[in-house]
């Protein structure tokens, strides 16, 4: 299953959740809630967006801690296309 490269909710199967690039066509990353033509809707850190999530994600999962919910989540989030580094390719390589 596909989750919103920006908070990390499922997707489903359904276009239902899907944002909307500029030209009004889906986008495949990311949810509605995250991003809306083309941009995103809130401009936050990855920190800022876990803490935002915690609620949501402990009302979706009652048997989660907000604790479990915080580190599930900074175990996933720097996997997502949004806050991955996009230098993180050869990283380890450069340097003086
Ligand atoms: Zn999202």
């Amino acid at each position: 299953m596909n989750h919103c490269q920006s908070c990390g909710m499922p997707l489903g199967d359904t276009e239902e959740w899907l944002g909307r690039e500029r030209d009004g066509s889906l986008s495949p990353d990311y949810c509605k809630h995250c991003y809306d033509r083309g941009e995103f809707r809130a401009q936050m850190t990855m920190d800022q967006m876990i803490e935002f999530c915690i609620p949501h994600l402990v009302r979706a999962r009652p048997e989660m801690s907000p604790a479990e919910a915080r580190k599930l989540m900074e175990d996933m989030f720097p996997r997502l296309k949004r806050w991955r580094p996009a230098d993180q390719v050869g990283a380890n390589l450069s340097g003086p």
